[in-house]
């Protein structure tokens, strides 16, 4: 009998997760691992919300392993020494983790397989995503990736869901004390500025978010997905972002009974496809895919205004402000602040992105990153130069209580003028800023930029 290390990441539950389960299955004694990355916890990367959520989680995932049998072994340090160490102290011969995408992750693949003796046999397992990157292979002779969503879509849908893996009974390695994150591990996870409203994080917030979202709103999904008004997402991003609700078992709980349900259930298939065409194409995450000739502005108050949403329209400004307040921000906002970060305001995307990183609970390489270039044009979209009208927007998704909720200092205005409070010549007499930039000034600057007046 050899003992075998399952190294947890990004898969943080123990209900159908493949590197836990085949573990558990082949009836070796099992060390559940985490290590706390030393260089990602010095990295920009290491953002107060998303930390704060990774303390949660792993607690809950503690706490769901000592009832399987075994608790967690937390550790500190380089990610492939951590593990290569723990393996020499317990005499482990097998490896076990789940298979991500990002830059960071192949790469920290690879520096374990140094790490690790020869004799240790490393296994790389689904459970980041519905369906690993490369299921269903892109039709287009020599592609590694689909590039366009409709045909992967068409072909993902087809594909029969993976079974799912109840979670296992575990038998603990002799001689190893797994005894889940102490206060020395929980303090270095702790950051000043995590948002005031932010979601509580970890398996069992996890599990009561997705049961509450089968129970009703699913099916209102086709209507509900974009009214800013009404907020009728499922807010599951974060969830999906750090494993404790598995894609896999998400996508077979919601089915496709309804038209909610399918739509919902495309929206899964998104986060897949970015998976996948970042796992092909690594540069997605800091070059553009399809270049534009953009002549990025260095402009640090716009930045700013943009930033701490005081750039004077409104919608923008909500958008931003939720994020500060809530560490998420609704798909809809999210497009509208992108696209007036980096078409009205010319800033490149990747400083955007990088605030997004800053404070979304849900910050992830593949999704961010391919649906920041999606919005400036330089990625897989269509139309490269549409430009989203900010008020356009907020008149059409949001009847008024989104900007009335985050930009308190427009509640009294009336429906007209709560979107657009400068607009026709309006002169308010509230303590809110002008718009750092006219939209129509804006855009014939951008389709000047864009070669495409
Ligand atoms: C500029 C920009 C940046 C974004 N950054 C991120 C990010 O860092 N992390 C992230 O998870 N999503 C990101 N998104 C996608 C999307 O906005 C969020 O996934 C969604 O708002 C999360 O809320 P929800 O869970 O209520 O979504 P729902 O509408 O309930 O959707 C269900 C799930 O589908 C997935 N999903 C939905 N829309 C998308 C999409 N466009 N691309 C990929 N997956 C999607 C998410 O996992 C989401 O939880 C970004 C979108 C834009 C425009």
């Amino acid at each position: 009998m050899s003992v075998r290390v399952v190294l947890f990441t990004r898969d943080l539950r123990v209900d159908d997760n493949p590197a836990l389960a085949a573990a558990a299955a082949s009836g070796d004694p099992v060390v559940p691992l985490f290590v706390l990355d030393r260089r990602l916890l010095a990295s920009s990367f290491a953002a107060p919300n998303r930390l704060a959520h990774l303390a949660e989680a792993l607690a809950d995932l503690h706490a769901a392993l000592v009832e399987l049998g075994a608790g967690l072994l937390v550790r500190h340090g380089e990610v492939a020494g951590e593990v290569a160490r723990v393996v020499q102290e317990t005499g482990a011969t097998h490896v076990h983790l789940a298979r991500d995408v990002s830059p960071y992750a192949v790469a920290r693949r690879a520096s374990l397989r140094t790490a690790l003796p020869a004799d240790v046999t490393g296994h790389a397992h689904v459970g980041i995503t519905v369906q690993p990157p490369g299921t269903p292979a892109p039709a287009t002779p020599g592609a590694t990736a689909y590039r366009v969503f409709t045909p992967y879509w068409r072909a993902w849908r087809a594909l029969p869901l993976r079974p799912l893996h109840a979670a296992p009974a575990l038998l603990a390695a002799d001689g190893v004390a797994l005894d889940g994150p102490g206060p020395a591990h929980l303090a270095l996870l702790d950051r000043a500025g995590t948002a005031p409203l932010r979601s509580r994080g970890g398996l069992v917030a996890a599990e009561r978010r997705l049961s509450d979202w089968l129970d009703g709103p699913v099916d209102d999904y086709v209507t509900g997905h974009d009214d800013l008004a009404t907020d009728r997402t499922s807010r599951l991003s974060p969830d999906l972002h750090l494993g404790t609700l598995s894609p896999a078992r998400v996508a077979e709980l919601v089915g496709e009974a309804t038209p909610g349900r399918e739509a919902f259930l495309r929206q899964l298939c998104w986060r897949d496809h970015w998976h996948q065409l970042l796992s092909a194409t690594p540069s997605l995450a800091t070059q553009d895919l399809r270049p534009q000739g953009d002549d990025w502005r260095d402009a640090p108050d716009d930045l700013a205004a943009w930033q701490q949403g005081r750039t004077g329209v409104p919608l923008v400004d909500a958008g931003m402000r939720q994020l500060l307040a809530e560490g998420w921000m609704h798909n809809r906002a999210r497009l509208t602040t992108a696209s007036f970060l980096t078409k009205h305001l010319r800033i490149d995307w990747r400083v955007g992105a990088a605030w997004f990183e800053q404070h979304l609970l849900d910050g992830d390489v593949a999704n961010n990153r391919a649906n920041w270039q999606w919005v400036t044009g330089t990625g897989t979209a269509g139309h490269p130069n549409r430009m989203l009208n900010p008020y356009r927007q907020s008149r059409r998704f949001d009847a008024g209580p989104y900007v009335r909720r985050w930009v308190p200092e427009l509640a009294d205005l009336d429906d007209v003028a709560v979107h657009e409070p400068y607009g026709d010549g309006r002169l308010v007499d509230v303590d809110y800023p002008p718009p750092v930039v006219e939209h129509a000034d804006a855009r014939a600057r951008f389709l000047a930029d864009r070669g495409a007046e």
